[in-house]
């Protein structure tokens, strides 16, 4: 059985791709939205986003028998402390946040009893934000992660179907796993990137505008990355903070070990980490996960 009614807490990029990839799927579910700033809320209504966009948080969660909240990984426990009075028994409560254990530990307390709550977050995304940025293809053959950690086993599969008309495969995992893997494959690398482009920031002072007028692939790569909405990363990385030191450290190991490769000319060595970080890349693309275009698919975006 599909929902009847949805609210989305808070209209950025994920939310307005969810409500574009229900619309896509002929969901005819009611959906219903609300944002903090009437700015946010004046563009939704004017893009057509949610069947109703309110100007409260009790408003639109009231009828609803699922709850998604689409906020800030560090705005999750006040927001819903707010809206719990207004949950009705028997509805689900998820979120989308990049951080599973410390969304668990914000939210939780907050969870009217006989309602369900059901952590997840669909590993799709864009350095774009805000309402306009969303579209239905984003979840399009993307993982969805659960972390139910003991929920209700229907509502866990009620959600899942859900995720699955949006177009994401869905697989469960436990909340410290989800974090430490997403530290490895999301959280450090745009930590990297972020320094990559500020060591180029300060260059540039140096050059000129050499590094943007001749800047390569890589560094472009790299820009994207770090082009990603500031208050999302700062959250994830307050509160995924010791999965990501974890990486770090071990980043920081092998860093040294390829400058000393560099340093003392060790080109086998070189070689063969380069052979065995390809593959990786060849495994991805045959996962499905990325395209194998030589601009990384950058040309259609
Ligand atoms: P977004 O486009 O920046 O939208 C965020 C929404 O949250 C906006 O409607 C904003 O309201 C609202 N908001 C921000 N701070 C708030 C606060 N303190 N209190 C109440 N509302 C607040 O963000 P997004 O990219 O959709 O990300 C939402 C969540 O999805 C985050 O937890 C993120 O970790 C997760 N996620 C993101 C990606 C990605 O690539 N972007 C991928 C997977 C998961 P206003 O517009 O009114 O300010």
């Amino acid at each position: 059985m599909s929902y009847d009614r949805v609210a989305f807490i808070g209209l950025g990029l994920i939310a307005s791709s969810m409500f574009w990839a229900m619309r896509r799927a002929g969901m005819g579910a009611h959906v219903t939205g609300y944002a903090r700033s009437e700015q946010t809320r004046a563009t939704a209504r004017e893009i057509g986003l949610c069947d109703m966009v309110c100007d409260d948080l009790a408003s639109a969660v009231r009828e609803a028998d699922l709850v998604v909240l689409c906020l800030p990984v560090g705005a999750m426990g006040t927001v819903m402390a707010e809206a719990a009075p207004y949950i009705k028994p028997g509805a689900t409560i998820t979120d989308v946040g990049s951080v599973k254990c410390a969304v668990v530990e914000a939210v939780t307390p907050h969870v009217p009893p006989g309602v369900h709550f059901v952590p997840g977050h669909p590993l799709a995304g864009t350095e774009h934000s805000g309402p306009r940025a969303g579209f239905a293809e984003l979840f399009d053959n993307r993982w969805c992660l659960l972390t139910p950690d003991g929920a209700d086993a229907s509502a866990v599969a009620q959600l899942s179907r859900y995720w699955q008309a949006l177009g994401a495969k869905v697989e469960e995992m436990d909340p410290d796993h989800h974090d430490l893997v997403l530290a490895v494959t999301s959280h450090a690398p745009h930590l990297i990137a972020y320094t990559m482009v500020g060591v180029a920031d300060d260059l540039h002072r140096v050059t000129n505008s050499e590094v943007i007028n001749f800047s390569a692939t890589g560094f472009r790569d790299f820009t994207r990355i770090a082009a990603s909405d500031p208050t999302m990363w700062r959250d994830v990385f307050l509160t995924n903070k010791d999965a990501t030191l974890e990486i770090l450290g071990r980043f920081t190991e092998e860093l040294f070990a390829l400058q000393r490769a560099i340093r003392t000319g060790d080109g086998e060595m070189l070689h063969d980490y380069f052979t065995r970080t390809r593959a990786i890349r060849r495994g991805i693309i045959d996962a499905g996960q990325d395209t194998d275009a030589p601009d990384f698919g950058r040309q259609k975006s």
